[in-house]
């Protein structure tokens, strides 16, 4: 059945060192890259859309271009003539990678700021994602806007999926960021968690425990990603499956890890595939994206064994 996926959040310039000192431009944010990997799997009955700020410079165009060169619609994109979209740079060391990041003014944090909008592009979509990211960079009232459209979004009957995405240096206080990404959670009604993260900032100590927070806070079914173990999936704790992950001799670079797992297993639910079977082919997908270099793997970059 025909449908329309939304992805809601920040998508930024990206340099990455290249030859001779030069500088590689690209465009990627987590949300922006589930959207692309969901694109990738999707039937293509199904259409994905990108909801952002942007501004309107030129690198602002460009980065609509690029979206839309990847078959993700923009239409629903608003413009801020006042800012420009965030940047960061990946710096390579010893094969070490880290990041610098401009974007405190970012366009995308005025995102959620015309609620009318973003009802509007929320109206249009079957499935709706989020991240813990997303919630980051806005500000208190517009997390609020968010959440008011979700909510009324999930009670719509729309699939709200969340990932908690938890980037502490993103935060001002840990307390607010735990109550607010649990806020965001209690907007969904799936939820695709990274066990590491959950461990480290909920003191989860079994992914079991993970479930059953989420399960606390009013979500359906949570897929607790971990990373060379797999992944756990549970439906509204009637059903537990875990699929172990596929075995990746070198881990070349993990960026899109879990990003490339949720667009893949999102797409493959909307296929109507079962949980479990999404779940082996997302695991799969993900196992190839890390075998390579870069966020956005091309189609045609992955293994046949993959698709
Ligand atoms: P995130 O990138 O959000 O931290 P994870 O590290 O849990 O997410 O990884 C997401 C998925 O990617 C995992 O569920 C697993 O399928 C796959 N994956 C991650 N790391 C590895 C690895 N070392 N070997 C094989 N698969 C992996």
């Amino acid at each position: 059945m025909a449908g329309t996926l939304l992805s809601i959040g920040e998508c930024m310039v990206e340099l990455m060192q290249a030859e001779g000192g030069m500088l590689r431009k690209g465009y990627a944010g987590d949300t922006f890259n589930t959207a692309y990997y969901a694109r990738l799997f999707l039937p293509s009955d199904w259409s994905v859309d990108y909801f952002t700020a942007v501004g309107t410079d030129t690198v602002s165009a460009e980065m609509l271009a690029f979206i839309e060169s990847k078959n993700i619609g923009t239409a629903h994109i608003c413009r801020n003539e006042d800012r420009i979209p965030g940047l960061y740079m990946i710096h390579l060391k010893d094969g070490e990678r880290s990041f610098s990041y401009w974007r405190s003014a970012s366009a995308a944090k005025l995102l959620a700021d015309d609620p009318d909008r973003l009802r509007a592009a929320i109206e249009t979509a079957d499935l709706v994602f989020f991240s813990g990211i997303t919630l980051a960079i806005l500000s208190s009232n517009a997390v609020e806007t968010l959440r008011s459209e979700l909510r009324r979004a999930r009670a719509s009957g729309k699939r709200v999926v969340f990932d908690p995405n938890i980037r502490p240096r993103l935060w001002e206080h840990l307390a607010q960021m735990r109550a607010v990404l649990e806020a965001g959670a209690r907007a969904a009604n799936m939820v695709l968690p990274s066990f590491d993260d959950e461990a480290t900032h909920f003191g989860d100590g079994t992914v079991s425990a993970t479930i059953d927070r989420y399960r606390a806070l009013g979500v359906e079914d949570i897929a607790v990603k971990d990373g060379a173990n797999g992944v756990t999936v549970d439906l509204a704790g009637k059903e537990r499956v875990h699929v172990p992950a596929l075995p990746v001799p070198v881990v070349i670079d993990t960026t899109s890890a879990g990003d490339s797992f949720n667009g893949a297993f999102l797409a493959r639910l909307a296929a109507g595939d079962s949980h479990a079977d999404a779940a082996a082919f997302a695991v799969r997908v993900a196992a190839a994206v890390i075998s390579r270099h870069g966020a956005l793997i091309a189609r045609d970059k992955l293994p046949a064994t993959v698709l």
